[in-house]
């Protein structure tokens, strides 16, 4: 997937990748079969095997749709037509022995269980059943590095209480144009895959937006354009604009926090206005087949405020800094919590608050950034203090390494750690990690920056 910006306009446009040549398949929507109604199971095991090791997942149902869903499939004659959805289906849950892991998939309308595996830092294993059907962002960065954003209100991380104790529900609506949904070697037009690959991606971006920051999405209205002839995107061209009229004029009934378009170009690039959500300016358009999942993530996150490497990456590439890793960084994370903020500001605030989330996943270890240490200088502090739990739950230090990556000497008292710099000759940034540990033992790496002074 590429990831140079290839322009910027109006300051409020990004642009990743190409759109590809615009699809010509005039065929109809197929029959969505018969939407089965059983209630889905209360729990999914698999055993999920990759370059001989094999984990097993267990999920647990999770609530992923709006009060507004609905699913509206586009008739010859334009019209919008409701269909029925099969029962909720959505699941996020744990893998056995892997304290910092947790699983977000669906069951699918074949019966087969989709979804990923976010390992701790964020790598991730995508699977069906027990084949894992793709894999990303496994190996970490070997270096970390101080923020350097050209806009210095963006080097901060997130601050002690910022994210908060309360979580708040936006929805998302999704667009799928023709190009996409008659795509021949994912969707073929068929609704019940189309849904699929919907909730699917709703649940995984509940692993990084509700995990990282307690946002939770929820899918809304669900615009399924079952006939070339008859959907607003003809020609493929500024695609942005397009959905942005869309759902400003004939969508603007369906409360849409944010609006993903896929629009089906072979390349997995897309588009968004950023610093939009909550408004009518909150789309994206994002390329790719199947279920798009990873341009999704990214293109929504310049939606929730955050910019393409958007402080160059301190802690390798998260969802805005080249979108290896399911995870934020903490300067990324900032940057939504704020803009969060402002919306909860509004008159009539887009996001209401809903119940804290109670299927147990890891905690969030944010970036710490100690912006002055001198070399030999005892200092004391505590790097769990600005992480915080989807849960709820209060979080303690695990460990700490006892050597920094410069060779400063590290040792804990609780949840204190004192942290006495190496000799340096210039003004350095030294580094280490820690571990967080949740009330149910579950745990996340986080990453502490020292600029060392001699
Ligand atoms: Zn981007």
């Amino acid at each position: 997937m590429l990831r140079r910006v290839l322009a910027l306009l109006a300051g409020a446009v990004l642009v990743l990748g190409g759109l590809g040549s615009p699809g010509t398949a005039e065929a109809g929507p197929t029959a969505a079969g018969p939407a089965g109604r059983a209630a889905a199971p209360a729990e999914v095991v698999r055993h999920v095997t990759y370059e001989g090791r094999t984990l097993t997942v267990r999920m647990r149902p999770v609530r992923t749709r709006a009060p507004g869903f609905e699913v509206l499939v586009q008739q010859g004659d334009g019209d919008l037509v409701p269909t029925a959805a099969p029962a909720a289906r959505s699941y996020l849950g744990s893998v056995d022995g892997l304290r910092g892991a947790l699983a977000a998939g669906i069951v699918r309308s074949d019966g087969k269980v989709e979804g990923i595996i976010v390992f701790d830092r964020g790598g991730t294993w995508q699977f069906v059943d027990d084949t894992v059907t793709g894999t990303r962002g496994l190996e970490q960065p070997d270096s970390f590095h101080w923020p350097t954003a050209d806009d210095a209100d963006r080097n901060v991380t997130v601050t002690r209480g910022q994210v908060g104790t309360t979580t708040y529900r936006w929805d998302v609506a999704y667009d799928l144009a023709n190009r996409w949904f008659t795509h021949p070697d994912t969707i073929g037009g068929s609704v019940a895959r189309a849904l699929d690959a919907v909730e699917l991606n709703t649940v995984i971006l509940l692993a990084a937006y509700e995990v990282d920051a307690r946002l939770r999405p929820a899918t809304g209205r669900v615009v399924i354009r079952g006939l070339a002839s008859a959907e607003p995107y003809g020609g493929y061209t500024d695609l942005l604009g397009k959905v942005k009229t869309e759902w400003e004029t004939n969508q603007s009934d369906a409360g849409a926090d944010a609006v993903a378009l896929w629009q089906g170009s072979d390349s997995g690039g897309g588009v968004a206005y950023v610093n939009v959500i909550g408004s009518a300016w909150s789309v994206s358009s994002n390329g790719g087949t199947g279920t798009p999942w990873v341009v999704t993530r990214h293109e929504i996150g310049h939606n929730w405020g955050a910019s393409d490497n958007h402080t160059n990456g301190p802690e390798g590439a998260t969802i805005e800094s080249g979108n290896a890793y399911h995870r934020f960084d903490g300067t990324e994370l900032s940057a939504i919590i704020r803009l969060r903020d402002d919306r909860l500001g509004w008159e009539v605030p887009p996001f209401p608050a809903v119940r804290t989330l109670r299927e147990p996943v890891p905690p969030y270890a944010a970036l710490d950034l100690l912006r002055r240490s001198t070399a030999g200088v005892a200092r004391h502090f505590r790097p769990t203090k600005n992480d915080h739990d989807a849960n709820g739950g209060l979080l303690s230090l695990k460990s700490v390494r006892g050597r920094s990556h410069l060779g400063g000497r590290l040792t804990r008292d609780g949840n204190v750690v004192t942290y006495l710099p190496p000799d340096v000759t210039e003004t350095s940034v030294d580094w280490v990690r820690y571990v967080v540990r949740d009330p149910s033992g579950r745990t996340a790496t986080g990453v502490i920056l020292f600029r060392v002074v001699p």
